[in-house]
């Protein structure tokens, strides 16, 4: 099984590895990893796998049947071989600070409206949302959105653990969207926004609200009775 380093901390951004297998030429396996594959509205890695002078582009991280797969440019790489990996540091960074910018506006507009997250997904330059919620009102998201705002001034850590099953899912809100609900493992990571937020979740995060930045809404949709759309990003 490969070393998930992501999850070890996020501020990770060179490792060594040993290729553990490669498919077709150009489908690496790696013994540790930090490059995040593609899922839980986060996009993958991109970055670089350097083996001696050849330079393999990261194009696609996904995960199949349970092994994080690097998808790279050429072929050229064998098992056994020793590599070193460099991340796309400033693009997942921008990716960490949305991420966790999600989670803060998702949990004020959820408990503060009564809405349901149906959806949400991180692109590099935006981050999309889509609640349920019958009374809508541009105004009200705007309200939420500068409530996020005022959060990410303040030095409020966000940590991440691990917690049995049992105990993580008594936590009120911890899995905010009914079809992301998480596969029957024996414990569940929890990202916790002190005093703000913890959910079930798999991402990368910044490990300061402060880091965040600040964010501005960028458009709101109507998608049909009940389906709201908001597109925010990163100042
Ligand atoms: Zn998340």
């Amino acid at each position: 099984m490969t070393r998930v380093l992501f999850l070890e901390d996020s501020y990770l951004k060179e490792c060594d590895a040993t290729v553990v297998s490669v498919k077709d030429g150009k489908y690496v396996v790696l013994d540790q990893t930090l490059f995040y594959p593609k899922g839980g509205g986060q996009p993958w890695d991109t970055g670089t796998i350097v083996k001696g002078n050849d330079k393999f582009k990261v194009v696609y991280v996904g995960k199949f049947s349970g092994e994080i797969s690097h998808e790279v440019d050429h072929a050229g790489l064998s098992e056994g071989a020793k590599v070193h990996c460099i991340l796309d540091w400033e693009r997942r960074y921008k990716l960490m600070r949305s991420h966790t910018a999600a989670h803060v506006f998702a949990s004020l507009l959820c408990t503060g409206t009564g809405a349901l997250v149906t959806g949400n997904q991180l692109e590099e330059d935006k981050v999309r949302f889509d609640f349920n919620l019958e009374k809508f009102d541009p105004e009200v998201v705007r309200e939420y959105i500068g409530k996020s705002n005022e959060l990410f001034k303040k030095d409020i850590p966000v940590k991440s653990y691990e917690l049995p099953r049992d105990e993580a899912l008594r936590i009120p809100g911890v899995v905010k969207m009914a079809e992301a609900f998480p596969p029957d493992l024996p414990s569940l990571r929890i990202v916790e926004i002190v005093g703000v937020d913890a959910q079930a979740d798999g991402g990368t995060h910044v490990k300061n609200l402060k880091e965040v930045g600040q964010i501005e809404l960028l458009k709101t949709e109507n998608k049909g009775k009940q389906n709201r759309r908001v597109y925010f990003s990163l100042i």
